[in-house]
């Protein structure tokens, strides 16, 4: 596996439903290439525990699984990349419809992002998956129970913080979640690809496998890192 060197700036963002293991894959390619992750999921929740008045209005449309409208995600992410640290970034989540990617582009001129990653797994083998998430309110680590029914109280192997089940996660709001996703945000796949930005790769396997398979897919398309 290529090691790059610190600084190397990837503009990445990785696409896929919820559940396909956008989180982990990100987190690791953030690592690997020494760039942010920058979850928007992860900034509202972070404001909703502080209980900002952006983070009060976005946790309505968070508990039933609508998407927070456009305007405020947008000003969110451009804040944030407007940062020192995003020369490079990993985005996920982020965008989640054509509006959201176009003004993404205009944040980015001339060149745009460099790569879409598109995490692919089956919708039944997502909807196994989040039935068992749970997450660390804390420092927002994901866990899985083979056992969905399990509510018993866990605490966070990495913070120690209370590890449980995603309001989100309800029934509803994950069939409210994909569905949006297969109206809003698969029409962004053909768009990139249009751009010859998009790299679909399978998401099924264990997650060190996947990563291995992401980072073959970076690697070829955008040459090693220098
Ligand atoms: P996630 O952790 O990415 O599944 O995000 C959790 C929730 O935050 C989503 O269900 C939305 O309510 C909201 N959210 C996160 N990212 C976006 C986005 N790009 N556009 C609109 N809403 C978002």
């Amino acid at each position: 596996m290529s090691q790059p060197e610190v600084g190397t700036s990837r503009r990445l963002v990785i696409l896929g439903k919820q559940g396909a293991g956008k989180g982990t894959q990100a987190e690791r390619l953030a690592h690997h290439y020494h760039v942010p992750r920058i979850s928007t999921g992860d900034i509202f929740r972070a404001a909703v525990k502080e209980g900002t008045e952006a983070g009060q209005r976005a946790k309505v449309f968070m508990d039933a699984g609508d998407l927070v409208p456009d305007k405020v995600v947008v000003a969110v992410v451009a804040e944030r990349l407007d940062e020192p640290d995003a020369d490079g970034f990993v985005l996920d989540g982020f965008p989640r419809n054509l509006a959201q990617a176009e003004a993404l582009d205009s944040m980015l001129v001339p060149d745009g992002v460099d790569l879409v990653i598109e995490l692919q797994v089956p919708t039944v083998m997502v909807l196994q998956r989040l039935a068992g998430r749970r997450v660390c309110v804390d420092c927002g680590t994901n866990y899985s129970t083979p056992n969905p029914e399990e509510t018993g109280d866990w605490i966070c192997e990495r913070c120690g913080g209370k590890v449980i089940l995603r309001e989100d996660d309800t029934t509803t709001a994950i069939s409210r979640r994909l569905d949006l996703y297969e109206k809003e945000t698969e029409p962004l796949l053909g768009w990139y690809m249009a751009k010859d930005k998009l790299a679909p790769v399978d998401g099924v396997g264990p997650p060190d496998t996947v990563t291995a398979r992401v980072l073959r897919a970076i690697d070829g398309r955008l040459g090693l890192p220098a």
